[in-house]
């Protein structure tokens, strides 16, 4: 089986703490990672592509090197003159990471600003997968013209996957956040939330209660991650529990969502099996929080 996945979002610049006061360099994003996962975990006749926005600094140059290098396609990449990418660096303060961004100027805020651009590569895509995250960054307007489109999308039959992500602080407002991720689900095929997001922010008492506000939304499948507990799936009404890999020591947890949701992905794409599909995220998603950074090398995934 063949077909194209498309991921929209943003990828920053991050600085870790290397020692002796230096910062190492990477990139990462949630779409981004997904991407990743998705591209390390799919046959090789699926393409992969992100679709952002960068500027025309060497920082945009070193990214697109990057997707690149990593298979993931960068031709629907839109660049903006004189714009750059966003940033963010990784604090230790007593063993506990804390995070300082740099992204209000980014030029991925600017993805959604050229509607035909957008439109052009959703229609050229099968799968259309993107994040609360995602929607948080953009304008106002322009969040609304991506919902429009991943409406479309969805009409059209293609199969649209949507991560809430929620990240309080990316948003102007309780309200608008409820209501802009309420309609990112509802343009959604399939929502792939986090319980503790969930339950923290909608108030939801209940995986069941999660299940039930996604599907109410008019989301048909729902998959609902819960950390090392495991993930409750309901597609098409049939409810399945798959428990997360017993991990010896966890190392980082960063991206255990965006990896599990890559390669959940890859499996359910090939197969339209959820529950082989989540047993098998699980044992990556269990390599990753094994593992430093977001991003773990496909190698070492054990596939
Ligand atoms: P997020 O990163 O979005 O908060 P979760 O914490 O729910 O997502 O983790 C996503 C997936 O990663 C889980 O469904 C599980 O498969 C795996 N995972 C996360 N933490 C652990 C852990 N401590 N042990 C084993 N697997 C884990």
């Amino acid at each position: 089986m063949s077909g194209r996945f498309l991921s929209i979002g943003e990828c920053m610049v991050e600085l870790s703490q290397a020692g002796g006061g230096l910062l190492r360099k990477g990139f990462a994003g949630d779409t981004l990672n997904t991407a990743w996962y998705a591209r390390a975990c799919m046959q090789p006749a699926w393409s992969v592509d992100y679709f952002t926005a960068l500027g025309d600094d060497p920082m945009s140059d070193e990214m697109i090197a990057f997707f690149e290098e990593a298979g993931i396609g960068t031709k629907l990449i839109r660049r903006i003159k004189g714009k750059a990418p966003g940033l963010y660096l990784i604090n230790l303060r007593n063993g506990e990471r804390f995070f300082s961004y740099w992204r209000e100027n980014s030029a991925a805020r600017q993805l959604a600003a050229d509607p035909d651009r957008l439109r052009e590569a959703i229609e050229g895509s099968d799968v259309v997968y993107f994040s609360g995250i995602t929607l948080a960054i953009l304008p106002r307007e322009d969040a609304d013209t991506l919902l429009a489109e991943t409406r479309r999308a969805k009409a059209a039959g293609k199969f649209v996957v949507f991560d809430p992500n929620i990240r309080p602080r990316l948003w102007a407002s309780y309200d608008v956040m409820h209501t802009t991720i309420s309609e990112g689900a509802r343009s959604s095929s399939l929502v792939m939330p986090s319980f503790e997001d969930e339950a923290l922010h909608f108030g939801d008492d209940s995986i069941e209660a999660t299940v039930h506000r996604y599907r109410a939304l008019g989301a048909p499948n729902v998959a609902i991650k819960n950390g090392a507990e495991g993930v409750t799936l309901n597609f098409a009404g049939q409810q399945n529990f798959v428990p997360a890999e017993k991990v010896k020591e966890v190392v980082d947890t960063t991206s255990a969502g965006d990896s599990f949701n890559g390669s959940f992905l890859a499996k359910y794409l090939e197969t339209k099996d959820p529950v082989a599909s989540a047993h098998f995220a699980a044992k990556v998603a269990a390599r990753v929080v094994s593992e430093h950074g977001a991003l773990v090398a496909k190698d070492k995934l054990g596939l």
